[in-house]
């Protein structure tokens, strides 16, 4: 039969074109690295919506980070066109819970203006309760084991409890803190990343009529989901019982997060007939980067075996370099970066390049070397934009003026602006707020009334700062917003700059940071910019509101504030990627863990030493493994590992090479390639570009390139002995370049 291909089927291998395709009402992909997963999700999605006439809106998807979603939703976009892909239900499962919740939140008594505790919040909560009552608790700890009990979903829940230890040390304390911290999450109106799939699994639950229009229910990253999303995926599902997902056991790097491979295995069981479909090609790394990558996960024995071959040429092996120091390491990294950048002509820049991380404190030497070479770079994950104190403290203003019950944001922001009131004096008036039940708001404004039932011990200047100045502000913005209409509109950008102007916060970053006023006062800008882009977007798309459902009426969220402020809380979680300045090609720093998923023809992954990779910390020599395969299969065409001799002078003993590399370490390469032709040649083919004449290449050099310069491999051995010799003279070591005459480019 001369059936026509769609289009989408046509560059696709014949697995993947049969995953796209499939009739069956669940599929399975489970599949390596590189081998298209996330590409075939992504055309199975234009499959349904375009060949099989799903409507867009009908459709959900779940991505790991947002900027996944992003893109992918993007790359929908290109294909079905029209703007149809706006309509789909795609985004994170934090995401895609919060939009239900919001919508439909008030059948389950959930306040229509709840806010969101992200991380951050919700360890300075949790701190708060050690203290207050004194729990014989470590505050990450607490976090942790609340957590778990909230994502071991609500099955899980239920199950008999001879799962409970009966005495386990500090059980009880950990119950309590835990009925503090749901309590205290309440009283404010704040749902934490846990609660908000919790919550959406019992609405679900409850009212299956929300879902009645989903179709079909897609997953990415399927192996590092956990208990609460298993079921939130089922109950997205629970009407036609459609369901794709795609992952790769060997991949799951979220088990301290108590994502649980056995998922899949629970996927197959619930769902009988499941079309289970391997993808085998590994159509993003060299042959070289894949056969390394697989030696490592390799050495795991009980992993599930799957077949992965690469499609591409053998290219150049990977590097392993021990440098003296970590700050050397980092200098070896700038410079290995601008000789490929340098030596490839135009055909790589810095967009090309990561830097990957096992934990984010790792990257203050990366940055300064990159800061101090003029090369321009980004941070993903873990070290946020939002996390900066001003940013912070504009973002709880915004969070009071939304929820003046919030008595968190409200205790950080009362004394910044000074206003006299002592931090001391802030934490004794929560909790006299939290003893008579009322939020601090309400009890500084009965105070600042002059109602003697709550009488504080704030001083009479306090007090007219407090009541006077500042509620009689947030009040006013607050009355203007929910004034505003389509006469008078009273805008996201134009609220955020009353605030700024209202509370004078320029000056006050002149007065408080005299130093640093100017950078922060544009990364304020920046800010607003920010906010100014989340507006004009929304007015683009129209709401994020869910499909109309017949006889189900469902909550609009007419305000833009709390969609920002939602927005900026799902994108502060360490694992959501990213924020702003998308286009500029800069290099990328990253922790492992946020570069899930993703790829790079350049990656550079530092500190592979016992101790960092396996994290000292880590109690899962396995999990740590997967990340040191995640982290070596986003690599297209070069990758480098390191690690420095030294942590740091005082620390006497040396690093030792992580276990996981050891086995393998003489097969690396010692330095960095030389990019004669062949090589470029390969890496152009991997990469699908261009491969620039010698004349390109000779022109792009910079004009003060001399061959004896830093844009040249480094040998250990040179290195390490002149450094030595600096540091018996006593200086500070720099690593010294050094290239055989003979493996020089021709550059004329
Ligand atoms: P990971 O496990 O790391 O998430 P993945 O299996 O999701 O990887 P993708 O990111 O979908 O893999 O694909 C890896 C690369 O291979 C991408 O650049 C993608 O565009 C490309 N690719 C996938 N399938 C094909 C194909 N049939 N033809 C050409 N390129 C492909
Ligand atoms: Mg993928």
């Amino acid at each position: 039969p001369s059936q026509k291909l769609h289009p989408i089927l046509a560059s696709l291998n014949p697995a993947q074109a049969r995953a796209v395709s499939s009739d069956a009402a669940t599929v399975a992909i489970l599949a390596g690295p590189g081998s298209g997963k996330t590409h075939t999700l992504t055309s199975r999605v234009v499959w349904l919506v375009d060949h099989v006439g799903y409507r867009p809106e009908d459709v959900v998807v779940a991505t790991f980070t947002v900027k996944a979603a992003r893109e992918m939703q993007e790359r929908i976009g290109k294909a079905i066109g029209n703007g149809r892909e706006r309509k789909l239900i795609l985004g994170t499962f934090h995401s895609i819970a919060r939009r239900y919740l919001a919508a439909y939140g008030r059948k389950i008594g959930l306040s229509q203006k709840f806010g969101i505790a992200d991380d951050g919040d919700s360890r300075s909560i949790i701190n708060r309760i050690i203290k207050r009552l004194q729990l014989p608790l470590e505050a990450p700890v607490a976090r942790a084991w609340i957590s778990k009990k909230k994502a071991k979903g609500t099955d899980v829940a239920a199950a008999p409890a001879r799962q409970k230890p009966a005495t386990t040390p500090g059980l009880q304390d950990l119950e309590t803190c835990y009925a503090e911290y749901q309590a205290h999450l309440e009283r404010s109106n704040l749902l934490d990343y846990d609660d908000l799939l919790v919550r959406c699994v019992e609405l679900l639950q409850k009212f299956p009529s929300c879902v009645a229009n989903v179709q079909t229910v897609l997953i990415d990253e399927y192996q590092d989901t956990n208990g609460v999303q298993y079921e939130l995926m089922k109950l997205l599902a629970q009407e036609r019982r459609r369901i794709t997902i795609v992952g790769d056991p060997d991949q799951s790097i979220y088990g301290w997060r108590s994502a649980e491979i056995r998922n899949l295995w629970r996927l197959l069981r619930d769902f009988p007939g499941t079309d289970e479909i391997s993808l085998e090609e590994n159509y993003r790394s060299s042959q070289s980067i894949l056969e390394f990558s697989l030696q490592v996960i390799q050495q795991d024995t009980k992993r599930y075996q799957k077949v992965l071959k690469p499609i591409h040429n053998r290219g150049t092996r990977p590097v392993l370099r021990k440098l003296r120091s970590a700050s050397v390491e980092a200098q070896w990294i700038v410079s290995e970066i601008r000789r490929a950048i340098y030596m490839s002509g135009e055909m790589l820049n810095h967009g090309d390049v990561a830097v990957l991380l096992r934990s984010a404190s790792l990257s203050r030497h990366v940055e300064s070397a990159l800061g101090k070479a003029g090369i321009p770079y980004k941070m993903v994950g873990g070290f946020k934009f939002y996390e900066r104190a001003e940013i912070k403290t504009i973002i709880d203003y915004l969070r009071v003026i939304h929820q003046p019950e919030n008595n968190d944001a409200l205790g950080r922001i009362m004394n910044v602006p000074r206003r006299g009131i002592g931090e001391g004096t802030v934490k004794t008036l929560i909790e006299e707020a939290e003893k008579s039940s009322l939020s601090l708001w309400d009890l500084l404004s009965k105070h600042c009334r002059g109602d003697r039932q709550a009488k504080t011990k704030i001083t009479k200047p306090a007090e007219q700062k407090i009541g006077g100045d500042l509620f009689r502000l947030l009040n006013g913005l607050r009355k203007r917003i929910s004034e505003a209409s389509e006469s008078t509109p009273f805008g996201l950008v134009e609220l955020i700059q009353h605030l700024l102007t209202g509370i004078n916060f320029q000056k006050w970053l002149q007065d408080s940071q005299p130093e640093e006023h100017e950078q922060r006062w544009a990364n304020v800008q920046e800010f607003v910019n920010m906010a100014a882009d989340f507006e004009r977007d929304l007015a683009q798309v129209g709401d994020d509101t869910l499909p109309e459902i017949d006889g189900l009426e469902q909550s609009t969220e007419v305000e833009v504030l709390p969609k920002f402020l939602a927005n900026v809380s799902l994108a502060s979680d360490a694992q959501k990627g990213e924020d702003g300045q998308e286009n500029k090609p800069v290099v990328t720093i990253s922790t492992i863990h946020a570069a899930k998923g993703l790829e790079w023809p350049i990656v550079f992954v530092p500190a592979v030493y016992t101790g960092s990779i396996p994290h000292s910390r880590s109690e899962d020599g396995d999990e740590e493994r997967r990340l040191l395969y995640v982290a070596m299969t986003r690599a297209q065409s070069l990758l480098y590992l390191s690690y420095p001799m030294y942590i740091s002078q005082s620390n006497g003993g040396q690093n030792e090479l992580s276990p996981f590399v050891e086995p393998i370490s003489s097969s690396f390469a010692k330095k960095g390639p030389c990019f004669e032709r062949p090589i470029l040649s390969q890496m152009a083919q991997i990469l699908g570009r261009e491969l620039p004449s010698e004349s390109a290449i000779f022109g792009s050099l910079p004009l003060n390139f001399n061959p004896g310069d830093d844009l040249h491999p480094v040998d250990p051995e040179e290195s390490l002995k002149n450094l030595d010799d600096k540091r018996a003279r006593g200086g500070e070591g720099e690593q010294q370049a050094y290239w055989p005459r003979s493996k020089r480019p021709r550059l004329a």
